[in-house]
């Protein structure tokens, strides 16, 4: 991956005087880019900057550099609206982060990106209807201040910087003795896995994509989980996507008609989940089934406890886990760790795998609107006791906007529906003569019900109920509840009264 350049104009303040935006987007992710995109196209005479504190675009496919990084959605749905995406439907980090490249340059948004540039506290005057945010630059050091009217968040749900690690005996011992554990989130680049004894922990996504990567020219590839995961193998290039490409047609038509095909796909398999759930399961089983050795133990292995949905489905292309195991190279191992001994892991049922690297693919650590301090006229925000507005804007803070995707469904396909509705609504406020928009209960409210961030009857990973508490709340009514599905969201954000009392304008 390239580094990209920092804009060369105007870094926040080096002349002292402090600069002033009418819209400053946090982030240079999927979601950031999207921003960009959308304010270019709705207000070409806005000013906006992208802060991002990392050298390069991208987000998380900067960020995750392990062997295989991959989508595990399609990349129809998973790329905008706007863009046709022209690759395989699954896309490798590099596939994405060149299809970003692309949009900056199309929407011309290299110069209005500011790279090391890291938002360390935000803060809001209501008597100057602005923002001020303290802005530290990677490059030179310093802390510099920025003012803007409206805050558009789009720093993504975890910490870039510290994965979830947890604390394993016997660690030190294992290090000392030679061994070596690689954090997907942090990738030693020097890393060589060839001809080595490899142990994956986790089952999730990541490792449904490591654990075949690395097993391409390792000795041996274990994936070790405590939990076992629904896997779901599906085509690399979906078919509908060969044939209308073979006939010549469109590519922002072949774009509309797989990512419909792909929604509708979807759609089909979550309503199959939550409505006949067990019918799900044994749907998902009979898919894994043929792809194993016979006599597999499936149902130890790929048959969690939860329902299907209740944690995401680890997609694998074209079924390279199934067939790194039916050829040898990889296997799992269903049981939890006792310790980490001088040469490998112990399982608590005394199992020993020896492993040269253990990769510890065990998940994130949510962040809170990037754990970034707000204050509200001096007053610091307690976001975990705060209520989202329909998952996009949060009660008390005004101005600021955030973008979180879909758990299941592609992120990218809420991102395009908040970005169209931030939009919608600074044009409202322009249009009304309003400086200032908060999300405020309505007497209408008092009463209601306030509920966790996220229910874990819909969805329970471990880095949603780890973090829970960190996050703001919901409601037990529109517009204060937030996690619905995009068959729905599709038609009712477009839809969202802006005027229905719950934002207020000054
Ligand atoms: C390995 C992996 C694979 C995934 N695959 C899929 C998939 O196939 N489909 C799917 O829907 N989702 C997937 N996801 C989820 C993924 O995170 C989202 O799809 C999406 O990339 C999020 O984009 P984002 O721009 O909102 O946030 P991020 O990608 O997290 O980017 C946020 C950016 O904001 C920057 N930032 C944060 N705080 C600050 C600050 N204070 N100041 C300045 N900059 C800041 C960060 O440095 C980062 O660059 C995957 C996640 C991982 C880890």
């Amino acid at each position: 991956m390239t580094i990209t350049e920092n804009a060369p104009a105007g870094a926040a303040s080096e002349s002292g005087a402090v600069e002033h935006v009418d819209v400053v987007v946090i982030g240079a992710g999927v979601s950031g880019i999207d921003a960009g995109h959308h304010l270019r196209e709705r207000f070409p005479d806005k000013s906006f900057v992208i802060l991002e504190k990392m050298p390069g675009r991208g987000g998380t496919w900067w960020t995750h550099r392990f062997p295989g990084a991959r989508s595990d959605s399609d990349l129809f749905t998973y790329g905008y609206a706007h863009k046709p995406w022209r690759g395989p439907s699954i896309a490798t980090s590099e596939e994405i982060t060149n299809y970003l490249d692309e949009v900056i340059e199309e929407d011309d948004l290299k110069a209005a990106i500011r790279y090391r540039h890291e938002v360390t506290a935000a803060s809001w005057s209501s008597s100057e209807h602005r923002w001020t945010l303290d802005v530290l630059r990677g490059d030179t050091g310093e802390t510099v201040q920025m003012t803007c009217d409206f805050l558009w968040m789009c720093q993504g749900y975890y910490n870039h910087q510290d994965p979830y690690r947890p604390e394993w005996p016997g660690t030190e011992r294992y290090i000392a003795n030679g061994g070596v554990i690689a954090h997907p989130q942090t990738w030693p680049e020097d890393l060589d896995w060839e001809g080595k004894r490899v142990v994956v922990i986790g089952s999730g996504a990541t490792a449904a994509t490591v654990v075949p990567a690395m097993a391409e020219k390792a000795a041996h590839v274990t994936m070790l989980q405590r939990t076992p995961t629904f896997v779901a193998a599906v085509p690399k290039t979906h078919e509908l996507a060969v044939q209308l490409r073979a006939l010549d047609i469109p590519e922002d038509w072949t774009h509309e008609i797989l990512r419909r095909a792909y929604i509708e796909q979807f759609n089909e398999l979550t309503r199959m989940c939550l409505e006949t759930p067990d019918e799900a399961r044994e749907f998902l089983l009979g898919e894994m089934r043929p792809l194993l050795p016979e006599g597999y133990d499936v149902e130890k292995h790929f048959n969690p406890s939860y329902r299907p949905w209740q944690q995401r489905i680890a997609v694998v292309p074209d079924g390279d886990i199934f067939t790194a195991i039916s050829e040898g190279r990889a296997s799992v191992v269903t049981d939890t760790i006792d310790t980490f001994t001088e040469t490998g892991i112990r399982t608590s049922s005394g199992e020993e795998l020896e492993a040269d690297i253990v990769v510890s693919a065990t998940g994130f650590n949510l962040s809170a609107l990037g754990d970034i301090p707000f204050t509200v006229d001096g007053e610091p925000v307690d976001v975990s006791q705060q209520i989202t507005w329909r998952g996009i804007m949060i009660s008390g803070i005004p101005n600021m906007a955030y973008v979180f995707g879909y758990f299941r469904h592609s992120w990218t396909l809420r991102a395009d529906l908040v970005s169209d509705l931030v939009c919608r609504l600074l044009a409202h406020m322009e249009a009304k003569g309003a400086t200032t928009v908060t999300p405020t209960l309505r007497p209408e409210d008092a009463d209601m019900e306030i509920r966790p961030w996220s229910d874990p009857e819909n969805f329970n990973s471990g880095y949603v109920m780890r973090s829970q508490h960190k996050m703001f709340k919901q409601g037990d009514r529109a517009p204060w509840t937030h996690m619905h599905e995009y068959a729905e969201e599709r038609h009712t954000l477009p839809a969202a009264d802006l005027d229905d009392g719950s934002l207020q304008y000054r």
